[in-house]
């Protein structure tokens, strides 16, 4: 081991390979063995690294371990650890052992599966596993290859990627009828609890900003987007010479959980001949326990629905599975087909090309990882980890309750809690400032990283369990931090 010398540099060698990794892989063990002793958001200041790292790369080889032992020093205080079991900001990206196998084998392999005949082993483990995960969620047939209506999967690596190309396929339908200057009479429509990405993704395929709808929603109704909104919004819009295109629901929202009513939407946007998305982003993944299927019914009414199992399925960054009932459509909007990738079986289009349900030409091996976390864990144990974060929640929004200072902002469906100090114990108007107050002396202590929400006006708390190392102790341990540092707060 130790330097490479120009003369005798083989950058995949088998032996080096095998030996290199093994010390990676128990430094990651390692990592795993010693996270809670780090702070969980990180305390570096901006430009931190810019003074510790060299202004200028190597020109020899340097060794793996002098490498490693600079990781230790000057990149893992600049982590925020996700992996951490306090870790219970934004939405998890969990990890897992058979995710992270998956992840390597992914690389290890490098192959790139743009069509068929680029490897066809991971064109048709994609279709197959998009076909398994399709079944757990208890999707329609309409969304399976195997359900023979021409509906089926891909794995992209993001929700934003998965609504960039639907949205593509909705837009160049609705301008074979419009023609190309109808793009300016297009409107999309979303709740004002829609995640950025769908916003991001509509100005990117050309939509005019102001024809983007971010309708109303509110508490009494747990943040979910009425039919009855979307319905005087879009006669209003037909109203002004505006055509709907694409109406977005969500099932599990990112500031608070909520969950939009599928079925009367999905009718809806019949009606009006718009396309139906669904983005189950984080709350898709719970469709595996039958107890929270329900929130899935009415998908049978969606053109096309994404779930990431990189957030809470065990399966590491990246994930995004995209259903969708009508493939041809992102087809004809996304292919190409230049003479180099011409081959049999393209032609005889007896096969999927993955590189036409994509933006990207390249791709990873993904389904390779999402098969390995499957198998190797069995539904049965992705139930339970579902079930036990759930019950986790549940245990702190009891915690929350038997705290009179405190109050649960939004009706808890899965693992997300929001919850405040309550504006009683101080004049309401501040109490948006001592929920801010509180969130940063919780996360600046180190032992524990939140982040936030504004509901209904007021900054919320969240709390979301999904880590994959969290247990009821750690759980525990943080509710009596968040409950000392409110006594601090609130003395002052
Ligand atoms: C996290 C999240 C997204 C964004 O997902 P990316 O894969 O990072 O693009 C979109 N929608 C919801 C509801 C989310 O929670």
């Amino acid at each position: 081991m130790g330097s490479l010398q120009p003369e005798n540099f083989s950058p995949l060698d088998a032996n080096l390979f095998s030996e290199e990794s093994h010390a990676i892989i128990d430094f990651i063990a390692d990592y795993y063995h010693d996270i809670e002793q780090y702070p969980v958001r990180s305390q570096v200041e901006p430009g931190y690294l810019s003074k510790r790292l060299p202004d200028s790369p190597p020109i020899f080889s340097e060794p793996i371990a002098t490498i490693l032992e600079d990781i230790k020093k000057d990149i893992i205080p600049g982590l925020t650890h996700w992996q951490s079991p306090n870790f219970y900001a934004y939405f998890q990206a969990n990890a897992s052992t058979a995710g992270f196998l998956g992840e390597m084998l992914c690389s290890g392999f490098n192959v790139v599966g743009f069509n068929w005949i680029a490897s066809p082993a991971a064109t048709e483990l994609e279709s197959i596993v998009m076909d398994w995960m399709a079944k757990m969620m208890k999707l329609p047939a309409s969304f399976h290859f195997s359900g023979g209506q021409g509906g089926g999967g891909v794995l992209h690596g993001s929700t934003c990627e998965a609504v960039v190309c639907t949205l593509v396929a909705a837009r160049d339908r609705a301008l074979r009828r419009l023609g190309h200057d109808g793009i300016t009479r297009l409107v999309v429509y979303t709740s004002d609890q829609t995640h950025f990405t769908v916003k991001k993704a509509s100005k990117i395929i050309g939509i005019p900003t102001s024809n983007f709808r971010e309708l109303p929603t509110s508490w009494p109704l747990d943040y979910a987007l009425t039919a009855d909104t979307v319905r005087t919004a879009m006669e209003a819009d037909m109203a002004q010479g505006l055509v709907p295109l694409y109406l977005c629901a969500t099932v599990g929202t990112t500031a608070v959980g909520a969950v939009d009513p599928l079925f009367e939407l999905g009718q809806l946007a019949a009606e009006y001949g718009v396309w139906f998305h669904i983005d189950s982003a984080y709350a898709g993944s719970s469709a595996i326990c039958p107890e929270f299927r329900h929130y899935l019914d009415g998908v049978e009414l969606a053109d096309s629905i994404s779930m990431n199992p990189h957030k809470w399925l065990l399966t590491n960054m990246d994930c995004c599975c995209l259903w969708i009932k009508n493939p041809s459509l992102l087809v004809d909007s996304l292919s190409t087909n230049p003479e180099i990738l011409r081959n049999e079986a393209s032609d005889a289009n007896v096969v999927v090309d993955y590189k036409d349900w994509q933006i990207a030409l390249s791709r990873r091996f993904r389904a390779i990882k999402l098969w390995l976390v499957i198998r190797r864990y069995g539904v049965a144990n992705l139930m339970e980890h579902i079930r036990s974060d759930v019950a986790l929640a549940k245990h702190f929004e009891g915690l929350v309750t038997m705290d009179e200072r405190f109050e649960v902002v939004v009706r808890r469906k899965f693992s997300l809690v929001c919850f405040g100090l309550k504006p009683k114990f101080e004049a309401c108007d501040r109490t948006s400032e001592l929920n801010r107050q509180l969130l940063e002396a919780i996360n600046t202590s180190g032992r524990a990283f939140m982040t936030h929400a504004v509901v209904n006006g007021d900054f919320v708390i969240r709390f979301a369990i999904g880590t994959t190392l969290t247990e009821k102790r750690h759980v525990d341990q943080t509710w009596k931090l968040i409950q000392s540092k409110a006594t601090d707060i609130l003395n002052t």
